[in-house]
């Protein structure tokens, strides 16, 4: 009887939680944010871009640059190197913040990744106020980390065409994106003349070089 009594006490105390668990704020509220962390090819990137961060050892300053760390508005930041609301740009921007906010290894002298870093000039042309120097500047890093990690995982002929058309449709889409910036007057792109949307996206180039 003792036992039965807890049972009912305890289903009940579980039914009496479910309303309280439903309405904590969370999934509703990310749910509109984060539609790329769904998206296989932005994952995809993520991955390439936050490694190869790691195996070069690439500076914070480099990656303050690329994040728009002299931006004061916060929603403003990912403009300077990435078309706002593009998800293949989303992916990466959020790679290198996430790498920006890694934690020291322990025991290792203060140590947070592995390579030597790269050259440190490279920051002139990454704050630089021509929109194409700078994002070319930033593509020059990235792009071959998204070769890299193409032919890491070892796609087949078969899936690196699929890839090119995957980049390329989002190719198409960031330049619709920035277009609609651009109309809309938005400042930080109205100086982004070049052909081309972001070098996430345009990785569709690189796979068409190396035949796919
Ligand atoms: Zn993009």
């Amino acid at each position: 009887m003792k036992l039965h009594l807890l049972t009912i006490s305890l289903t009940l105390s579980f039914v009496l939680q479910l309303p309280a668990k439903a309405a904590e704020p969370g999934p509703e509220t990310l749910k509109k944010s984060v539609e790329w962390q769904n998206d296989a090819m932005c994952q995809f990137v993520f991955f390439a871009v936050l490694e190869g961060l790691y195996r070069d050892g690439i500076q914070n300053e480099i990656v303050d640059a690329i994040i728009g760390d002299r931006v004061e508005k916060e929603r403003d930041k990912v403009k300077t190197h990435f078309v706002f609301r593009c998800e293949l740009c989303h992916a990466t921007y959020e790679a290198f913040r996430a790498y920006r906010k890694r934690p020291t290894f322990m025991d290792a002298k203060g140590a947070s990744t592995f390579g030597k870093g790269t050259d440190l000039k490279l920051l002139k042309d990454l704050r630089s106020k021509d929109a194409r120097k700078r994002i070319y500047a930033m593509g020059g890093l990235i792009r071959p980390w998204i070769m890299h990690r193409i032919e890491e995982t070892r796609k087949t002929p078969k899936e690196k065409s699929l890839m090119k058309k995957q980049f390329a449709d989002y190719a198409q889409y960031g330049a619709k994106l920035l277009n609609a910036h651009k109309k809309a007057k938005d400042g930080f792109y109205l100086d982004w003349r070049f052909y081309g949307s972001c070098q996430a996206c345009e990785a569709a180039k690189d796979l068409g070089k190396a035949g796919f």
